[in-house]
């Protein structure tokens, strides 16, 4: 990702920003000659976390006159900083420094800032979650297994995660004949939805169109192992199947095409994907 960057630890700043509304957490950039001062749509990372933020940095001669500070206001976070080492992001600079003739109207300015860079954040947010990130993967070399594909976050939380079942290596050339693939989304649909553990988590199970795999979108509760073991449950709960009557919904009323299906198959990739997931997790 673009942006400066800066590492440093939290000291205690002049406590104006708390007063304001904005607690910030306070950086001194007295050596960082590559950032000029102003303010900055910005990113910090938190125990692992990354929150959107907004930025300012100057002389503060109230402080401490030979100083540059870096002030960090984290949306959406409450706790204390001092003393940890965080690493900011600076994006975007929107503004340059400006005085205030009163601390009201250097308020609205704060308030006016923040509302731009949130803006800015869901946009790009919303951006990313029209990206098939898939097509970013070397297929070449991709193997079947389990993978964690994207996060999508809403209102700056960590929401959903998509999935990728890969029952086929793209480079086998062998995908799953469309009877199959037909016949796992109703199964797995169904079966996977009423699974104790994951089943109220999930968001969606659909068959990949190049048919070497299915996309489960979860609650970010949920993880790989988690997943695993759901399917695991339900192959051995329902598999092998033996005729039509175990394909639930597979019928005129309740889906497009009932005359699409494979029973031997089925029990073959299933059991094959099964065999996978012991080894890769
Ligand atoms: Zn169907």
């Amino acid at each position: 990702m673009e942006g400066v960057v800066v590492e440093a630890e939290v000291v205690t700043g002049n406590q104006l920003g708390r007063k304001l509304g904005f607690p910030t957490a306070n950086m001194n950039v007295a050596l960082r000659a590559d950032i000029s001062n102003g303010v900055y749509r910005s990113q910090i990372t938190i125990d692992g976390r990354v929150y959107q933020a907004m930025s300012n940095v100057g002389v503060r001669p109230s402080v401490d006159s030979t100083g540059r500070w870096l002030e960090t206001h984290v949306f959406d976070f409450h706790g204390n900083l001092y003393g940890k080492t965080l690493t900011v992001r600076l994006l975007e600079k929107i503004r340059d420094e400006r005085k205030f003739h009163s601390v009201s109207e250097l308020r609205a300015q704060l308030e006016h800032d923040m509302e731009y860079c949130r803006e800015y954040n869901n946009e790009e947010n919303n951006m990313k979650k029209s990206v098939v990130s898939s097509f970013d993967v070397d297929h070449r070399t991709l193997r079947e297994g389990l993978y964690l594909r994207s996060t999508y976050t809403i209102n700056e939380q960590l929401a959903v995660l998509s999935w990728d079942l890969r029952f086929c290596a793209p480079m086998d050339r062998k995908p799953l004949e469309a009877g199959v693939v037909h016949t796992i989304e109703h199964l797995m649909a169904y079966h996977l939805r009423l699974d104790e553990t994951i089943g109220s988590a999930i968001v969606s199970f659909c068959p990949m169109g190049c048919q070497t795999g299915f996309y489960l979108s979860t609650m970010n509760s949920v993880t790989a192992a988690d997943i695993a073991a759901a399917l695991t449950r339900v192959y051995n709960k329902v598999f092998p199947i033996a005729t039509t009557d175990d394909i639930v919904g597979l019928n005129e009323i309740q889906c497009g095409n009932p005359y699409l299906y494979a029973i031997d198959a089925t029990n073959e990739a299933m059991s094959n994907y099964i065999k996978i997931l012991r080894e890769v997790l």
